[in-house]
């Protein structure tokens, strides 16, 4: 039977949600030209499009907000903040900027041109983007345990050491800007990744002297698995486990939106304080975000990213937030329905391509199932397969995904077990009625970058 571990807060203010009927759903989404991210929110019930600056504050970051110091330069929020990250992740340069793609726009450029490339357990789609706009291209090494959704197994967001290497040896240790470890592996399923794999990725970075980034958008759930899952982690706390992996890297960029529990921010950190494309950090910033005191973000921004970082590493908030996926995977487990499995840590991530296995990836079976899920109970997924990687910068041609999901990426603090009970529910009435669905969808309009966001379809016949 799928337990629900009990969450270690309770409701003090409410925020009303609207169920819509089927009819109002059929003429939103085709309203929407079938894009889940133009949908109105107030046509949605459940919301799990991202846990992106979802999440829900929390009653000592809303008294912070009112703590904020606006001040334009030297900001003592800006101190609090730094303070509180050095601490964390024992990095000597804590840069501020809005989001994490911010992070990536300011420090990519600094190590990736024309001719060179970047390696990565699986780029996000906003990483990607930034390592394209550089001028460089993406070479993924995803341990291939992560391309079988039935197979469980406990680090599939590993970086493949093997094929991280042969790549170095491929393309030539100088062209290779970066290495990007995302942990948890988003496009994995929010897979982890363990301390030993981290280690081996840091010895293969050292020998060949490659700048090595953590993508660090939810370093803190990541560290929870580890101690769940790696034996020689058990009796450390999530700090240690936090500082030993960024004792691994060179710099990390982060989405503050996720693990650290804000509607925005994010950060870039360098390890060496002394590091000389520090300045180049701080030009950038000085140039797209705002003066590095503040990097984009109200004063007040930065007092609730200090508290949540915190907040994000508690362990019992950490368990009850990974018990969330591992009950909705237990239940889905009794129906015999397909997904990544384990559950990872932010969301549930169906196997599309097992729902569907008769519309081909080029017709977006991820997106097609998602939206399936918002006819049948105006719940908001998404694709993270074809539809989503887009096509090749070089040749146009699509991109074949190694995994077609669709996406649930459940917001921190926000819904209840009713909701997700409802949630799987519809998830069995699809998965039920699968075989009625005969074809996907079509791109009708797309821009030429990060086109999922924006594109236009339409129903295949
Ligand atoms: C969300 C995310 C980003 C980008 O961060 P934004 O705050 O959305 O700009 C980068 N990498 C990963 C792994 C993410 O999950």
């Amino acid at each position: 039977m799928a337990t629900f571990v009990p969450e270690p807060y309770r409701i003090k203010m409410v925020e009303p949600i609207r169920m819509t009927t089927r009819g109002e759903r059929e003429a939103a989404i085709a309203q929407a030209d079938y894009n889940m991210f133009r949908l109105r929110s107030d046509d949605v019930f459940i919301d799990t499009l991202s846990d992106s600056g979802t999440g829900a504050m929390s009653q000592r970051q809303w008294s912070a907000l009112l703590l904020g110091d606006e001040a334009y330069a030297g900001s003592r929020s800006y101190y609090h903040l730094l303070d509180t990250a050095r601490d964390i992740f024992n990095y000597d340069y804590i840069q501020p900027v809005h989001q994490g793609r911010a992070a990536e726009k300011v420090l990519f450029p600094t190590f990736l041109s024309k001719g060179s490339f970047a390696i990565s357990n699986l780029f996000f789609d906003t990483t990607r983007a930034h390592v394209e706009l550089a001028g460089a291209r993406c070479l993924e090494a995803c341990n291939p345990e992560a391309s079988d959704s039935s197979l469980r197994a406990p680090f599939k967001g590993n970086m493949d050491i093997e094929r991280m290497e042969k790549l170095i040896d491929e393309h030539g240790a100088d062209n290779i800007g970066m290495v990007v470890m995302t942990i948890t592996n988003n496009s994995a399923g929010g897979q982890p990744v363990s301390l030993q794999n981290m280690r081996e990725v840091h010895a293969i970075c050292k020998k060949y002297d490659i700048l090595l980034n953590i993508d660090a958008a939810r370093f803190a759930e990541n560290a929870m698995f580890v101690k769940m899952r790696e034996p020689s982690c058990k009796d450390m706390s999530i700090k240690e486990i936090t500082r030993a992996f960024f004792d691994c890297a060179d710099t990390f960029t982060m989405s503050a939106k996720k693990d650290a529990i804000v509607n925005m921010g994010g950060i870039i950190g360098v390890k060496d304080g002394d590091a000389p494309f520090i300045l180049k950090i701080k030009a950038n910033c000085i140039c797209f975000e705002g003066f590095y005191t503040y990097g984009g973000l109200n004063g007040r921004d930065l007092e609730c990213l200090a508290v949540g970082l915190e907040e994000g590493m508690d362990e019992d908030w950490l368990r009850s937030r990974i018990g969330v996926m591992n009950y909705i995977g237990d239940r889905l487990d009794e129906y015999g329905i397909p997904y990544q499995s384990p559950a990872g840590g932010h969301g549930i991530f169906l196997d599309a391509k097992k729902f569907y296995p008769h519309i081909p990836y080029y017709e977006f079976p991820g997106q097609t199932l998602a939206i399936e899920l918002y006819k049948e109970c105006g719940l908001r997924a998404c694709d993270i397969g074809s539809y989503m990687m887009g096509n090749d910068p070089d040749t146009g041609e699509q991109l074949h995904s190694i995994n077609e999901f669709t996406r649930l990426a459940i917001p921190r603090r926000v819904y209840t077990q009713s909701h997700y009970d409802m949630v799987i529910e519809a998830i069995n009435t699809t998965w039920q009625q699968r075989e009625q669905v005969k074809h996907g969808y079509r791109i009708t309009w797309e821009p030429p970058i990060l086109r999922h966001f924006q594109a236009s379809l339409a129903p295949v016949k």
